[in-house]
């Protein structure tokens, strides 16, 4: 297993040689062990049994590289890992079966299928927020599919990336996954490869970096990036329970979550109630100091916090805007009034700030939706089922809960994933197996009742068409 932690280097560090990492895995896929059932289950229950063995280390780095508490931790992180895992080994042998299609009556008798097969060699590219969570899901779709995996944590969450090369370099051979610990200049040198299939999670400006280096190859990517994730707030929704569901989704991991509620356009008449009520909910969550809770999570770097803190600048603090550079600590703060080409109105906040916008209707609410980029994540909140239904049906989001937040990157069952720049493909469940396989078109035809029809001569044979 590579070992390179060399965040601040622009060169990878000389151990790393990305190139002999693919040859290896490739000549261990190419034997085709990879394909039977049992070995997948087998990668599956040794992931399984590793995260179980590692679990009090993984949860003691999220504390180190984000304060994030144990419960917190197991809660977004550690227990959908098991759940995950659990589900893929038992029903990876449905998903390995080929799935029938239909065959139309111009190629009958025939019979048409998808046969799924493993992509090959494949990289993942994980981001720090949730580093132990999104650097593990992948992997249990690539395992399960039947495809290697090299995985690169982030450099951000040097705790957590440590802790995963331990406990991934315990479970498998190089050959199987491999963890290559660094930074951008690992993560160029990975990427200059050729590989199967690139799984990277991160932001949208790095996602064209991975989305360029992959075309040189011709390489399939999923792009799971992010983006500004609105909440549209009717009148007729139930304004505590929304305030309360908003500010718990916003202020998880401060703020630091792919599919945090960015903004809420709300009709300007409710939003003094709103703002107490978010306080409200934010002194139940945290007691009256946030700084004091052990709930409460940090910004991740000195450089985040900066950038934080300026996008704070922006529009009124309603309450809140309290911050501690040395402990990298920013209290829950809504804000109002940021003028909409502010740098908080125009880039994902990624921290604790939650900015209202004033909106006066739904059909407003949308028209702001579509003018904008289609985001990762879009809440409604509102009684009226069809006030609910018309948000769905008129804006394009990758996903979307209505009267909550977050929730659906629980629902298994449900591909997780971006559309335009907030990303591409999905994941999770049955997706994540999806991913990480081809899904390949066999038509079965027996030798019997040969028609002449298609061959030529056509002579006039064709005309009845
Ligand atoms: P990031 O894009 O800065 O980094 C992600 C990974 O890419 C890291 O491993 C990093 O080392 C690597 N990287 C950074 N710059 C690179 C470059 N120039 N070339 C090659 N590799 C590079 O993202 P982040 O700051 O770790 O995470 C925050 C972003 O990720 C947010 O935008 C958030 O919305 C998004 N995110 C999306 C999801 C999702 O599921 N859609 C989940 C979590 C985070």
């Amino acid at each position: 297993m590579a070992r390179n932690l060399s965040p601040l280097a622009a060169e990878p560090l000389p151990s790393l040689d990305a190139r002999a990492l693919v040859e290896k895995q490739r000549a261990y896929f190419e034997t085709r062990v990879t394909l039977p059932l049992e070995w997948r289950r087998e990668q599956l229950r040794a992931l399984e049994r590793v995260a179980r063995k590692y679990e009090a280390e993984i949860l003691a780095a999220l504390k180190a590289d984000l304060s994030k508490s144990a419960e917190e931790a197991y809660l977004t992180e550690v227990g959908s890992i098991y759940g995950e895992v659990k589900n893929a080994l038992k029903n990876v042998k449905g998903w390995m079966k080929p799935r029938s299609g239909s065959a139309p009556i111009v190629i009958q008798p025939a019979r048409a299928y998808q046969y799924l097969e493993p992509l090959g060699v494949t990289l993942v590219i994980a981001p720090w927020n949730y580093p132990y969570q999104l650097a593990i899901a992948p992997l249990i779709g690539a395992l399960a599919a039947g495809c290697t995996a090299v995985l690169k944590p982030s450099e951000l969450s040097p705790a957590t990336s440590s802790v995963l090369a331990k406990m991934l370099g315990e479970a498998f051979p190089p050959e199987v996954v491999s963890v290559v610990e660094g930074g951008v200049a690992e993560s160029q040198a990975l990427l200059a490869e050729r590989w199967d299939l690139i799984f990277f999670t991160g932001g949208t400006q790095v996602g064209r970096v991975v989305a360029e280096a992959a075309a040189k190859h011709l390489t399939p990517t999923i792009l799971e990036l992010g983006g500004k994730s609105p909440c549209i707030v009717d009148k007729s929704a139930d304004l505590e329970v929304t305030a309360r569901r908003i500010a718990w989704g916003k202020y998880v991991n401060a703020g630091q979550t792919c599919i945090a509620p960015d903004y809420v356009l709300i009709p300007s008449e409710l939003k003094g109630r709103f703002t107490e009520l978010v306080r409200k909910a934010v002194t139940d969550f945290y007691g009256a100091d946030a700084r004091t809770s052990g709930d409460y999570g940090r910004i991740v770097s000195a450089r985040h916090f900066e950038r934080v803190s300026a996008l704070a600048s922006h529009g009124t603090v309603a309450f809140g805007g309290e911050r501690d550079a040395a402990s990298r600590y920013f209290s829950p703060t809504v804000i109002t009034d940021a003028p909409l080409s502010s740098p908080l109105m125009q880039e994902e906040i990624f921290g604790p700030l939650l900015p209202l916008v004033d909106c006066p209707s739904v059909e407003d609410a949308i028209r702001f939706v579509r003018s904008r980029p289609k985001p990762l994540a879009l809440y409604s909140f509102a009684r009226d089922a069809a006030v609910n239904e018309r948000v769905l049906a008129e804006t394009s989001s990758g996903g979307a809960v209505t009267n909550d937040v977050c929730v659906h990157f629980a629902a298994e069952g449900l591909p997780f994933g971006g559309v335009g720049e907030s990303g591409l493909g999905g994941y999770h469940g049955q997706s994540s197996f999806d991913a990480f396989s081809h899904k390949k078109s066999v038509v079965k035809r027996p030798f019997a009742l040969d028609m002449k029809l298609r061959y030529p001569p056509y002579g006039g044979k064709l005309n009845l068409f």
